[in-house]
């Protein structure tokens, strides 16, 4: 609640000076994590804070327990060497991805290194709610076991192809794994006993999260990453602001229908996108079965790649549609940058060509002539490395907390 005040008062002046402490602090945690060790002056240098600034906010870090502060490299540099900060990596997230062929657990430190991964593939018949939660509870366990000091993580991200509801992690439906209406956040703070924080969410949004931060569009903020294996699905970052929807649902641009009379979907509709460029329909332009994953795209390559018409010509139908409905997105959203991930990164040096072809017959000229499409950098990891910068959100949001956080901790466990 909001007390009226008619002048600064001294309490007032308290609370908007400790606003600023708690934002400044943000402000390092974030380049610190992004960026990793880094020295005092890059820290100015980043976060446009004064030195003295500087100095006082990393003492707070460093007694909080959440950075260390070792002695500077010198590089040649002639000047005062400037003391290293290192993120303390004790601090870490549990990121979990749930795809239609693989489940994958990592745990990731603050700072951004991933210290311990694993993929386990599976096979499309097992997707059941119950198999996919035990099996996840498992795999976390193996990666929390090979912690050596045997903390356990701040927090936990999700990815999972669906629609989910961010507030509580309800995927209400998703169609590739055949699940609708399932408490997936609900369940697995059960399956991992309760006690770490869990977000969910889609598993485009979370990959354009990794792409923006840490991949292909690092510094850009108008961007799409356009996710596609089975299902396609869309992140979008406006202005520097992932578009979620009103409840987490938006950005599912593979639902859009390009082709009213085309084939049925598994949502229900009909002619979406993804009937026209997800995994099924290269497969079957290119005369292979359906539902053969990986393993049968892969064939498709190394068809094209001997020069096999019916692969080639497979992937440039492909490529088609993907330009026809990049060219809406296009006049939608003005990107500067549209990065392809999962297998629309896969066929991008395939299908290119024919992409930009029909982005400029279809999109207007003038954002037509800003956007580059490129594929995705970090490869099928980039929803698992999302989901991991899901789970530190609120410790670099207010930093603050957490240091008080610990000290209450301690102070607990010494009584
Ligand atoms: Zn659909």
């Amino acid at each position: 609640v909001a007390t009226r005040q008619s002048g600064p008062t001294r309490a007032g002046i308290g609370q908007r000076s400790e606003t600023v402490r708690r934002a400044n602090l943000s402000a390092i945690v974030r380049q610190l994590h992004l960026r990793g060790p880094l020295s005092r002056s890059a820290l100015v240098a980043h976060t446009g804070l004064t030195r003295t600034a500087i100095r006082a906010l990393i003492s707070d870090l460093v007694a909080g327990g959440m950075a260390s502060e070792g002695p500077a490299i010198q590089l040649g540099i002639p000047g005062r060497p400037s003391p290293i900060v290192r993120p303390d990596p004790t601090r870490f997230v549990l990121a979990v991805e749930i795809a239609v062929d693989s489940l994958a657990v990592a745990t990731v430190g603050f700072g951004g290194a991933v210290f311990s991964r694993v993929r386990v593939e599976r096979p499309r018949a097992h997707l059941s709610v119950d198999e996919t939660v035990a099996e996840l509870a498992r795999l976390a366990r193996v990666v929390l076991a090979r912690r050596p000091a045997g903390e356990g993580p701040i927090g936990a991200g999700v990815a999972v192809v669906g629609v989910v509801r961010r507030s509580d992690g309800f995927v209400s439906m998703a169609p590739n794994l055949g699940w609708r209406d399932v408490p997936l956040g609900e369940r697995l703070t059960q399956a991992l006993g309760g006690r770490v924080p869990i977000r969910v969410a889609n598993e485009a949004d979370l990959g354009a999260l990794a792409e923006w931060r840490r991949g292909a569009a690092s510094g850009v903020d108008d961007l799409i990453f356009l996710s596609g294996e089975v299902g396609v699905g869309a992140g979008i970052i406006v202005g520097g602001r992932p578009l979620t929807g009103a409840a987490g649902y938006g950005g599912e641009v593979g639902h859009v229908t390009l082709d009213p009379a085309g084939a049925p979907c598994r949502c229900g509709s009909r002619g979406c996108w993804e009937t026209t460029i997800g995994e099924d329909a290269l497969l079957r332009l290119a005369g292979r079965p359906a539902g053969g994953g990986t393993l049968e795209i892969e064939r498709v390559l190394a068809a094209a790649d001997a020069g096999e018409p019916a692969a080639g010509a497979a992937l440039e139908e492909v490529g088609r549609w993907l330009g026809s409905g990049l060219a809406g997105l296009v006049n939608v959203f003005d990107p500067s940058l549209i990065v392809l991930g999962g297998l629309l990164g896969r066929i991008h040096p395939y299908a290119g060509r024919i992409v930009e072809e029909q982005l400029d017959r279809l999109a207007l000229p003038a954002p037509r002539g800003l956007v580059r499409i490129v594929p995705a950098a970090l490869g099928t990891d980039a929803p698992l490395l999302g989901a991991a910068e899901l789970a530190f959100e609120p410790l670099l949001a207010d930093p603050a907390e957490w240091l008080g956080q610990r000290e209450a901790l301690a102070a607990m466990a010494s009584a």
